[in-house]
């Protein structure tokens, strides 16, 4: 380590708080520092280059290199560097990004809010729950179902319909109101004998005893990620979407997609909604809508939802909701250039053509001692580690072996992303082949080195 790097460690020690993070670890090593990035690879202070096999979190799906988004930003700037969205202001390019958004959304989905985070949109999206069934004069549909292993983010009401029990424990949450179903991991829950199908009907039923348990008429929404990303990159079930749509439009259910992740040709296609034939009430999208170059995200809603809302305003006033940066001008024009990128580039049609080579080349090393399930689909993927071949056997938590491959990883020039034992793959969706092939070498090398250590546990 240079002196330089040595300071700059101590520096971050002494005075930066890091989310996600085991800060004990932290005081302990040290941070990794990465000072420039390029293409889909990022530098450290050393200058050793990594893959960034995660696009960021889940979000740089261009890459690093993309001077368009910036020259777009600069102009931006340039022009109108901030302008608020309250109070009927506008300014061109929220405007344009409402349109765009809306012309490219799944059905049902007219109009756009914006937001800075993703957990912004959920928590939007929950308000907008309450405030719709308030409208609507059913006061008491308030509940707001979320399942197990499901990531919706940070904030109280985002880390309260997160599955994950972290975000939770001495955060005295989650609030209440917000209703657990059961996550729909077919290899790990599914019983002996059981088809995929079988399965999700089962979870489907499942989801709607939990209804009729809590009372149709107390809840208000069921919120879901379409593939479940930092829960582990969990796919739903064959048919699993189509029995829960239906639950949902039995009992007056509104259904919010969470396509943080997903959005953006992902899953090889430009929404998981698509994928999964979804019609959502709701939709929350942030991440690669500016392919993380600067902070943006929106919450999409359909015309019933938007209707309600002018209603009620009418009733109130005001709609009384909003952030000071929604639709910033500069993070709207980042918007703005990486989906004219996306467009002119088709990049959805390029994940969907570069999806193979990751899919299969990850379900080659599936037989790998230490790998339980590869899962996965377009340029999303998950490796579950057991030390057996099935999720009865998992190793010891204290082990920590997906971030002992995770490390490996890091030591062969390689990025992926420890979700406890299951290492997540979600490249930029630039990637080229050789350096996908790059990567599952990498990988494969990483999980080759801590393999004795690891099946001897
Ligand atoms: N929803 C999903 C599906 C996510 O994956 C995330 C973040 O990873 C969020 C919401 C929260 O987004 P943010 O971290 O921007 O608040």
């Amino acid at each position: 380590m240079t002196l330089d790097a040595a300071t700059s460690a101590e520096r971050d020690i002494a005075h930066h708080i890091h989310p996600q993070t085991d800060l004990d670890a932290h005081v302990r090593d040290g941070h990794f520092n990465i000072v420039r990035a390029e293409g889909v690879r990022l530098y450290d202070e050393d200058g050793h280059a990594y893959i960034d096999g995660l696009a960021g979190l889940w979000s740089a799906s261009l890459g690093y290199s993309e001077t368009r988004i910036i020259d777009a930003v600069t102009a931006q700037m340039q022009r109108l560097p901030y302008s608020s969205t309250f109070a009927q202001r506008s300014h061109p390019a929220a405007t344009e990004l409402a349109e765009r958004l809306t012309a490219i959304a799944p059905e049902p989905l007219s109009h756009a809010m914006f937001m800075n985070s993703g957990s912004e949109a959920i928590d939007t999206a929950v308000k907008l729950v309450w405030y719709y069934w308030n409208a609507h004069g059913r006061p008491g549909k308030k509940k707001i179902i979320a399942r197990e292993k499901a990531y919706h983010g940070s904030t109280i009401v985002a880390a309260s319909l997160t599955g994950l029990p972290r975000m939770q424990e001495d955060f005295d949450l989650p609030v209440q109101g917000v209703v657990r179903a059961p996550c729909p991991h077919f290899w790990r829950h599914g019983r002996d004998g059981e088809s995929e199908t079988a399965f999700a009907r089962r979870m489907a039923d499942e989801l709607e005893a939990l209804i009729l348990q809590e009372g149709p008429d107390t809840v208000g929404a069921f919120f879901a990620e379409p593939i479940q990303g930092a829960g582990g990159v969990i796919l739903p079930p064959v048919d699993y979407f189509d029995h829960v749509q239906a639950i949902c439009r039995k009992h007056d259910i509104l259904f919010v997609a969470d396509e943080v992740i997903c959005g953006f040709g992902r899953t090889g296609k430009m929404w998981g909604s698509e994928l999964y034939a979804l019609r959502p009430d709701m939709m929350t999208t942030a991440k690669a809508l500016s392919s993380s170059y600067l902070p943006i995200s929106a919450l999409l809603v359909s015309t019933r939802v938007s209707e309600t809302l002018r209603a009620q305003s009418r009733k109130l006033g005001q709609f009384g909701h909003g952030f000071t940066y929604a639709g910033h001008p500069a993070c709207a024009a980042a918007a703005l250039a990486t989906l004219d990128i996306y467009e002119e580039r088709d990049i959805v049609a390029r994940a969907a053509e570069m999806a193979p080579y990751l899919q299969n080349g990850l379900r080659a090393l599936a037989s790998h001692t230490l790998i339980g399930e590869v899962r996965g689909t377009g340029m999303i993927a998950g490796v579950e580690l057991t030390r057996g071949k099935d999720p009865a056997t998992p190793f010891d938590a204290g082990l920590g072996a997906g971030r002992l491959v995770q490390d490996a990883a890091r030591e062969r020039g390689l990025l992926v992303r420890a979700l406890g034992d299951t290492l997540a793959f979600c490249p930029p969706l630039i990637i080229s082949e050789a350096d996908i092939a790059l990567m599952l070498e990498r990988f494969a090398d990483a999980l080759d080195a801590v393999g004795s250590t690891l099946s001897g546990a």
